[in-house]
């Protein structure tokens, strides 16, 4: 696979997109007055293009020859990153083109991974200006890392590719529903919080998974017994399973897609040594592959850039407001997990499955909205590559 660690050459030459619609509308300005003079200095050439509408840089990147630039920077939130990436996968040669080293600046009201590679980078929480600083630093030093990617498949036969999170009920519906507070900036997320709490929904479904611990290990080690879940060993050993996936959906360019090893299809169920989750009823499930899931948004503190999971989350039914309220006030310094409430799981996993028993809302990926229906996902251990400081 070759170096994947790296540093942009000097000078070097970056494709800078850029979405005037994120965040607050500032883009642009932003760009002008805060990243081209620090690129400047640093000897970092640009060429800027500033997407029309949605899906503009993704058909970019699918169809445009990236060989003149050393890294793509995305000034917008975590979705146009998210076209990016998904670009790039379409693209024949995915394999070399998911290389190309990715920058995030962010400029969106969703800065998720902007805010992660700020936290692994050994900064305080920073936000705006000073985040948008911070990471416009990092390109200028052009040190690049490797990271994970998860693949997501659906039962109707989509594909898409996801460097942050993967969710379905509360935190999802945050999301989506404060959208039309995307004026605010960030503060969009609490007054849609506080608006998903008064009508707070039970999501019903099935949730299966493969814990990290049982996928380097075989089923009925030692570590098994720490679970409090439901195990599911018939302990077979692990190196012949699981099988390869022959009914998964296929995208149009049969076979140069990367394999899921880890999951079967649909119509089959989960192979024995995973999890199956016992409760059926939800308030909300997420994975998350990085630590922030915004700027004051901590979820999962002991995320790296390339750990090889996935962390996955899941509230039960039964939590009363206040209870999740608490939770997610202490997700700003991410002590959820230290409040020890019975409802909330968490666990590391390398893949996962999840059936919802009704097809109506809306799923998440990267903060995107997906219609809902079957879904499973498994990580790609660190299939592209991110400017980190
Ligand atoms: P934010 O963090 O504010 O949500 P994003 O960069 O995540 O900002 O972008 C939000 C959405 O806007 C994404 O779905 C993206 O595809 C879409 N988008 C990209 N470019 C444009 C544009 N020029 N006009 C409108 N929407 C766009
Ligand atoms: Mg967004």
């Amino acid at each position: 696979e070759g170096v994947t660690w790296g540093l942009l050459p000097r000078p070097c030459h970056v494709l800078v997109l850029l979405n005037p619609q994120s965040g607050t509308g500032h883009a642009l300005q932003l760009f002008r007055s805060l990243v081209q003079p620090m690129l400047a200095e640093a000897d970092v050439a640009f060429t800027l293009f500033v997407t029309e509408r949605p899906n503009h840089a993704r058909e970019l990147v699918r169809a445009g020859d990236l060989s003149q630039w050393d890294a793509v920077a995305v000034l917008a939130g975590d979705g146009l990153l998210y076209e990016v990436v998904n670009g790039l996968m379409e693209r024949q040669d995915w394999q070399a083109a998911i290389k190309k080293p990715l920058c995030t600046l962010p400029g969106g009201s969703g800065n998720a991974l902007a805010a992660s590679i700020n936290h692994y980078a050994g900064n305080t929480q920073a936000f705006k200006e000073e985040l948008l600083t911070n990471c416009t630093y990092f390109l200028c030093k052009g040190l690049y890392a490797p990271m994970d990617l998860v693949s997501l498949s659906t039962a109707s036969g989509k594909r898409l590719y996801s460097f942050l999170s993967f969710g379905w009920g509360f935190i999802s519906d945050v999301d989506i529903a404060s959208e039309k507070y995307r004026q605010l900036g960030k503060a969009r997320f609490t007054v849609g919080t506080i608006q998903q709490l008064a009508g707070l929904k039970v999501y019903k479904g099935r949730l299966s998974y493969l814990p990290v611990e049982m996928s380097s290990s075989a089923p009925g080690s030692p570590s098994e017994q720490n679970s409090h879940h439901m195990p599911c060993s018939n302990g077979r050993p692990l190196h012949i399973l699981p099988q390869p996936a022959p009914g998964v959906p296929r995208p149009p360019h049969e076979g140069s897609w990367p394999e899921d090893p880890l999951l079967v299809p649909f119509d089959q169920p989960v192979p024995k040594h995973w999890t199956v989750v016992p409760e059926e009823e939800f308030i909300s499930i997420f994975a998350i592959y990085q630590s922030h899931l915004g700027a004051d948004f901590t979820m999962a503190p002991t995320a790296k850039l390339h750990d090889g999971s996935m962390h996955l989350f899941y509230l039960k039914a039964g939590v009363s407001r206040l209870g999740l309220l608490k939770l997610f006030l202490a997700m700003e310094k991410g002590t959820h997990l230290d409040l020890n409430c019975p409802y909330l799981h968490y666990l590391p996993v390398r893949a996962f499955r999840l059936e919802p028993f009704t097809s109506t809302g809306l799923m998440t990926v990267d903060g995107e909205p997906l219609a809902c229906e079957p879904v499973q996902g498994q990580v790609h251990d660190q299939l592209c590559r991110i400017i980190s400081g």
